[in-house]
This record gives structure tokens, sequence and C-alpha cells, in this order.
């Protein structure tokens, strides 16, 4: 079994953030986690609280609700994606396009920045979007805001 999977099968995500219960305010019983998981960007969170007896699951693939994501950016920071030279604009392109669900336009724009940052967003989002950038030649590069 791979030690990324609990025994139930259920997948592990690292660090989580403990919030504060959204109904009765008991400490640690809200838990938000994003990952970067084999290629794939997943997201989950779940409410378990014994105090009022709040319980939610919810988690997805793909970029999670604005909600979330400001949730993560308070906890870990804004990182961003910058990319001073294109190996291939095409395939850089491609990336973009795919994983950002961008048309063709703004995803060359997003390479015409005067920054050259092509993404804003969580460490999770920002390692996954590298990652898919690297896989496909690129060399971006990832700083903390
Ligand atoms: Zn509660």
């Amino acid at each position: 079994m791979n030690s990324e999977f609990d025994e139930s099968g259920k997948l592990q995500y690292p660090d989580p953030i403990a919030l504060s219960c959204p109904r009765c305010g008991a400490l640690g019983a809200l838990k938000v986690g994003q990952l970067n998981f084999r290629g794939k960007l997943r997201w989950f969170e779940s409410a378990s609280c014994d105090t009022c007896g709040l319980r939610s699951e919810a988690d997805g693939v793909g970029l999670p609700p604005s909600k979330i994501r400001e949730l993560l950016i308070e906890s870990d920071g804004e990182w961003r994606v910058v990319m001073s030279e294109v190996k291939s604009k095409a395939s850089a392109v491609k990336v973009l396009q795919s994983a950002l669900s961008l048309d063709m336009k703004a995803a060359v724009a997003l390479l015409r920045t005067e920054a050259k940052t092509v993404f804003l967003g969580t460490k999770s989002e920002s390692l996954w979007l590298a990652e898919l950038l690297e896989a496909a030649g690129e060399r971006p590069i990832l700083t903390r805001v």
C-alpha cells in the first residue's frame, strides 16, 4: 500500500490547516488542505466538531473554491510561477491552457506580461503548475510573493 494513503484508502494530505468550527467556533474542528498528487491538484475541507456535532466533508480536483484558496494563502502565503525564458512557446501555452482552463489568447497573454508571472496562487497550486511546465521542458521559477 502506498504511504500517501491511510488504512481506509483515503488520500493523506500533508500539513492541513486547522481552523475553528464555522458553527460554534471550537478550535481545530475544521481542516483544509491542498495537494499536488501525481500531476493532479486536489483539495479538501473537512469539519468534525466534538462540541456542536457539525460534520461535513468536501473535496475535489482542480483549483478549489475561492474561500478555500484564501484560507490556504493566509496560512502558507501567496506563491507565483515565473517564466523568464520560454523554451517552446507552443508547449508552454498548451500547458497553461489546459491547467488553468484558458483560451489560447489568454494563455499567450500570460507569457507576455512584464513580470513574466504566469500564475499567482497557493503553494500547492504553484508547485503543481511548475511541475506541469517542467514536464513540458520549461524552467519555471517558483517564489513566495
Ligand atoms: Zn462546532
